[in-house]
């Protein structure tokens, strides 16, 4: 008799194990309480992108003039029409994995789990009344919501979350947007294309505060935001929301996670007036209430602590996705990674999760994608790093396409000239960073990459161009200065 395994929750983590379960053989229930997909397909990725995509198309179409072509007509945005775009591709997903899920024979348990014991889940049914299940192996993935801020509270119209952006009924015409994380910077550019006034205030020093992404990368993007008019106030939070006679005036304070120099005057508040705040401040975890602590797991500031093998102390139970916690990235394809490790451990395989190796991207315009380690982690590690820098404007392709902002840097180990990450800037930046990845993973050189002949003409060649410039053999670029 094939091995009983149920799984809480059906974002990607979820169902992701419950596809790889049953494919290993094992009798597999997800239980979901609401539609299939979780933050990624309903809340996250995939309506984010879905509105980047209509963002960077009107960007395009305001932009034609410069390719030769002319119209009479202004491009607007219609959000009716677009928030039902949005709403398509999430409902062909959430039937696409529907229909896998019934083709890989996984029963879908509508309803709310809370664990009795290790194993042991009592389900609030969705249609009414309850069930209880009893499971040989457990996989718990049950992610993470839009976290609040103390003091800035919401009422989902005027003091929104992400989830509630992702649903407006209007285009903000002042919107302040709180967090200058991934999130808060998508959101920036998507309203500022489609016409709103734009401001973002981070507590830290920089955007995308990430420590393995590379600060010039971050300081890029900020330059990008200013051509586009979006106003960002670094090391500030929101002291004081208040209504105004002009709608909202948020005072800005400087934020109490930088240290100020000894001696240093305290920057005085700045006003900025706003009709709608957009508070994205990271994610809360999803482990509340349901019976975690009882069961045994161990919980430190909601995150569910797991060892290498994503076994999460009771036998037989394991944890994926978000509900980690930030101490890993909190990203689909990492909760995917991780489904598919502990689906095969749970089924009696002994793998662990390679952390070292995971691209992340923030879908701005231009795009920021980074993979391995940035030169500050490299130093921290006391590895001697050499970073080459190539300027995506000198490529012809970003000339065809007049993507001209960004760069692609690369970090190598002195002597070896193996890669030790990447930071690319520039429009395709999220699909060119998998060559770096895989170099990566593979141990691959500068070498490596200078060598792997790059067709022509593509924006990747700009990886080419940069790996040649470590090998000080770059034919686009001018002698390096001595010394
Ligand atoms: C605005 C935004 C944009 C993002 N963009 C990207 C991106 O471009 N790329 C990327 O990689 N990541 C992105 N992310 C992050 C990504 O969405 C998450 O990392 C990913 O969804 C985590 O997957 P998960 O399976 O761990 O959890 P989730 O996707 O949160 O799924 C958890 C599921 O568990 C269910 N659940 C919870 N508790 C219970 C319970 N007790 N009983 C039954 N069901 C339960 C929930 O309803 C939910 O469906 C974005 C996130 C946001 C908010």
């Amino acid at each position: 008799m094939s091995l009983k395994l149920v799984v809480i929750g059906a974002g990607p983590g979820g169902y992701l194990a419950a596809i790889r379960a049953a494919q290993l053989g094992a009798r597999v229930t997800l239980v979901e309480q609401a539609r299939v997909g979780g933050t990624c397909l309903h809340w996250g990725c995939i309506p984010t992108k879905t509105l980047k995509a209509t963002a960077q198309a009107l960007e395009e179409a305001r932009r034609l003039h410069e390719f030769g072509i002319t119209s009479a007509g202004q491009f607007q945005a219609d959000l009716a029409a677009i928030n039902a775009r949005k709403q398509q591709v999430i409902d062909v997903q959430t039937q696409g994995i529907e229909k896998l899920l019934q083709a890989w024979g996984v029963e879908l348990l509508r309803g709310r789990a809370r664990l009795l014991g290790p194993r042991r889940v009592e389900v609030e049914l969705t249609r009414g009344g309850g069930a209880c299940l009893e499971a040989e192996r457990l996989i718990l993935a049950s992610g993470s919501r839009p976290a609040d801020l103390p003091g800035l509270a919401r009422d989902g119209v005027t003091v929104f979350n992400s989830d509630d952006a992702l649903a407006l009924k209007d285009i903000p015409g002042r919107l302040l947007i709180v967090g200058g994380g991934v999130v808060g910077c998508e959101f920036a550019f998507i309203y500022r294309a489609l016409g709103s006034q734009v401001t973002l205030v981070e507590a830290l020093e920089r955007l995308l505060p990430m420590p393995s992404l590379d600060a010039e990368a971050s300081r890029l993007l900020q330059r990008e935001m200013k051509k586009r008019g979006i106003r960002v106030h670094l090391g500030r939070v929101v002291g004081e929301l208040r209504r105004g006679p002009d709608g909202l005036e948020a005072r800005l304070e400087p934020g109490p996670l930088l240290p100020q120099p000894a001696g240093a005057k305290t920057p005085p508040p700045v006003t900025v007036p706003a009709d709608k705040v957009l508070v994205s401040v990271g994610r809360a975890l999803g482990s509340e209430d349901m019976g975690l602590a009882e069961a045994g797991l161990r919980l430190e500031r909601g995150a569910v602590q797991v060892d290498q093998r994503l076994a999460a102390g009771p036998e037989g139970v394991y944890a994926v996705g978000d509900v980690l916690g930030p101490g890993r990235p909190m990203l689909a394809h990492m909760a995917g990674a991780e489904a598919r490790v502990a689906a095969a451990n749970a089924l009696g395989a002994e793998l662990a999760v390679d952390y070292r190796v995971v691209p992340a991207v923030a879908f701005t315009t231009p795009e920021v994608a980074w993979v391995g380690l940035s030169p500050e982690q490299a130093a921290a590690q006391g590895l001697e790093a050499a970073a080459h820098v190539f300027q995506m404007r000198s490529l012809g392709k970003a000339q065809a396409m007049n993507e001209l902002a960004g760069q692609c840097k690369l970090l190598s180990e002195k002597g070896s000239g193996r890669l030790l990450g990447a930071a690319l800037v520039g429009a395709r930046a999220s699909e060119m960073i998998h060559e770096c990845a895989l170099a990566l993973k593979l141990g691959a050189t500068v070498a490596d990459l200078a060598h792997t002949i790059h067709a022509h003409p593509t924006l990747s060649e700009a990886i080419a161009e940069t790996a040649e410039l470590a090998l000080g053999q770059c034919l686009h670029a001018p002698p390096l200065k001595k010394g």
